[in-house]
C-alpha cells in the first residue's frame, strides 16, 4: 500500500518535471519564434558580416552557445535547436563556436542568399597590386587581436618587399587607425620607415565607437615596442588609453581627421594618395586598414566642418540643454533623436514626407514623442547652411528657415569602403557563405 503510494509520488512529481520543462520549452520557442520574426522584419536577421552556422542535424539543443555569447540575442533556441536571430549584431569572435560540445557550428562570412564583398588578399595581406596591402577586418576577420596581428604582420611583409630604386617622399602610408593600422604603425616605427598614420576621424577605429560601458572581450596579443598587451576583459577607455600613450611615447605620426580619398597608382612602387583635405602624399607602399564600417556620408553644405557637427551620437548623457538639429530619416537619426529628447531642445530634419523605412519599436516611440512635442518634425526639408548660432533650412517650396541651434547631428548614411578599392584597382570578389572555421 505505502509502496504503492510513493511510487504514484514519484512517478507524478516525474510527470510534473516533464510537464515544466515542455511548457517552458514551448515558451521559450514561442518568444524566440517572435524575436526571429521581428529580426526579419527589421532586416537584422541576415547576417553582415563573420557569423555562426548553426548545422540543425548535429545540435543538441544544449544552449551552450547561447551562454556564451556575450551579445544579446543572437543566437537562441527554437523547438530545442539553436537558431540565428539578430545574426546582423554578431561580431564575430566565435564564443559560440569554441563552447559547442557536439561541434554543430561553424564560423561563415556571407550566406548563400546574401554575398559579402571582399577584397582579394594573399596570403601575405597584399592585394592584386604589388605594394597595396589590406589588414584587419577589411579583409573578412575582424576582432580586436586578429587585426592587430595581421597588421603587423602586413607591415613586416610590405617592408621586406619595397624596392630600393624608387624615390619617394614616404615609404609607407597606412590608412586608418584601429586595432590594425596603430599595430602596423608601431612595427613600422619599430623597423625605422619613414611613414604616416592617416585617420578621418579619431584614434581607435570602431573601438572608439563602442559604447562607454561595454566589456571588450579580446586576447593577449603582442605589440611591437610594446611587448604583450595582457588584455582579456577589458573596456574602451583602457584600450584606448594605451593605444594614445603608445602612439604619443613612440612618436608615431598619426594625422586624424585626414580621410584618403583615393589611392592611385604612378608606377612600380609608386602611389599617390588624395586626402579629402586636397592635401596630396606620395609613398612607395600602403596598408589600408580602414575596416568595414566606411564613412560618414556628408551633406556638402556651407559650415558643415564646423566642431558642432557630429555623423554619430557617443555619449547622450553629456549633451544637456542644447538646440540640437537631427537631420535624417532613418533608425539612426531617429534613435539619436530619442536620445537627445528629454535634457534638450531637439528638431529633426527629413527631406520626405514621413518616416517610412525604421524600425518598428523606433516608429512607435516616435509618433509618441511628435505627439507630445518632445521632438519637433522639420518634414520636407532640407540643410542648406550651418553657423554658429543657428541652422537654415529649405522647405519644399525654397522658403528658407532659420532655426536658432547649438548641435546638429547628420545621419546620411555611409560610404562602403569598397567602392574606395575598386577606385584604386583593388580586386574585390563577392563571397557566399564561406566557412572560415571548422571543427
Ligand atoms: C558593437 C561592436 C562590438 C565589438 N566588440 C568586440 C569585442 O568585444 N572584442 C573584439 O575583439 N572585437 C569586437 N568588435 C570588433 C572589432 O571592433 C573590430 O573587428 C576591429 O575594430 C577591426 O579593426 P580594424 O583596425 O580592422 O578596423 P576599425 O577598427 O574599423 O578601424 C578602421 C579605421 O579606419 C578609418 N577609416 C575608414 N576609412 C578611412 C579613410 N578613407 N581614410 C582614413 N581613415 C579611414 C576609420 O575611421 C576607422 O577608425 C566589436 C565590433 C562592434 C561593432
Ligand atoms: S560569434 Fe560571438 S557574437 Fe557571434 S554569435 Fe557567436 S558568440 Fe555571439
Amino acid at each position: 500500500m505505502w509502496e504503492a503510494l510513493i511510487y504514484s509520488i514519484v512517478i507524478l512529481i516525474a510527470a510534473f518535471i516533464v510537464w515544466y520543462y515542455l511548457r517552458a520549452g514551448i515558451q521559450q520557442s514561442k518568444s524566440i519564434e517572435g524575436k526571429v520574426k521581428q529580426a526579419q522584419e527589421e532586416g537584422r536577421f541576415q547576417p553582415v558580416s563573420l557569423h555562426p552556422h548553426i548545422d540543425p542535424n548535429r545540435c543538441i539543443g544544449s544552449g551552450a552557445c547561447i551562454r556564451a555569447c556575450p551579445e544579446e540575442d543572437i543566437i537562441g533556441l527554437l523547438d530545442g535547436r539553436a537558431t540565428l536571430i539578430n545574426a546582423s549584431s554578431c561580431i564575430g569572435h566565435g564564443a559560440c563556436f569554441h563552447s559547442c560540445p557536439v561541434d554543430a557550428i561553424s564560423l561563415r562570412i556571407g550566406t548563400e542568399e546574401r554575398g559579402i564583398d571582399l577584397p582579394h588578399v594573399k596570403p601575405d595581406y597584399e592585394t592584386n597590386i604589388s605594394g597595396i596591402y589590406i589588414a584587419g577586418e577589411l579583409g573578412g576577420m575582424g576582432l580586436i587581436k586578429n587585426s592587430a596581428d595581421q597588421g603587423v604582420q602586413a607591415c613586416t611583409n610590405a617592408a621586406a618587399a619595397l624596392p630600393k630604386e624608387v624615390a619617394c617622399d614616404l615609404d609607407l602610408v597606412i590608412i586608418g587607425a584601429g586595432p590594425a593600422g596603430i599595430a602596423a604603425a608601431l612595427r613600422a616605427k619599430e623597423l625605422g620607415l619613414n611613414f604616416k598614420l592617416l585617420e578621418q576621424d579619431s584614434l581607435g577605429g570602431t573601438v572608439f565607437t563602442y559604447p562607454r560601458e561595454k566589456v571588450v572581450m579580446t586576447q593577449p596579443m603582442d605589440l611591437p615596442l610594446f611587448g604583450k598587451l595582457k588584455f582579456y576583459n577589458t573596456n574602451k577607455e583602457e584600450l584606448l588609453s594605451t593605444w594614445s600613450k603608445l602612439i604619443e611615447d613612440h612618436a608615431i605620426p598619426l594625422q586624424e581627421h585626414s580621410k584618403v580619398k583615393a589611392i592611385s597608382e604612378q608606377g612600380d612602387y609608386h602611389f599617390k594618395l588624395e586626402l579629402a583635405s586636397g592635401e596630396s602624399l606620395e609613398c612607395r607602399s600602403v596598408i589600408i586598414a580602414i575596416g568595414r564600417r566606411g564613412s560618414p556620408r556628408k551633406l556638402g553644405v556651407a559650415g558643415e566642418e564646423s566642431e558642432k557637427v557630429a555623423y554619430r551620437l557617443l555619449e547622450p548623457e553629456n549633451i544637456q540643454n542644447q538646440k540640437v538639429l537631427v537631420v535624417g530619416g532613418g533608425d539612426s537619426a531617429v534613435e539619436a533623436a530619442l536620445l537627445l529628447m528629454n535634457h534638450n531642445q531637439v528638431s529633426i530634419s527629413y527631406r520626405k514626407a514621413h518616416f517610412a523605412r525604421i524600425k518598428k519599436g523606433n516608429q512607435i516611440k516616435l509618433e509618441e514623442a511628435l505627439a507630445s512635442g518632445k521632438i519637433k518634425p522639420l518634414l520636407e526639408t532640407n540643410l542648406k547652411a550651418i553657423e554658429k548660432e543657428a541652422v537654415f533650412l529649405l522647405d519644399k517650396e525654397g522658403q528658407e528657415l532659420r532655426i536658432d541651434n547649438q548641435k546638429v547631428f547628420i545621419f546620411a548614411g555611409g560610404e562602403l569602403p569598397i567602392s574606395f578599392l575598386q577606385s584604386a584597382g583593388i580586386t574585390v570578389e563577392k563571397t557566399f557563405g564561406k566557412t572560415l572555421k571548422k571543427h
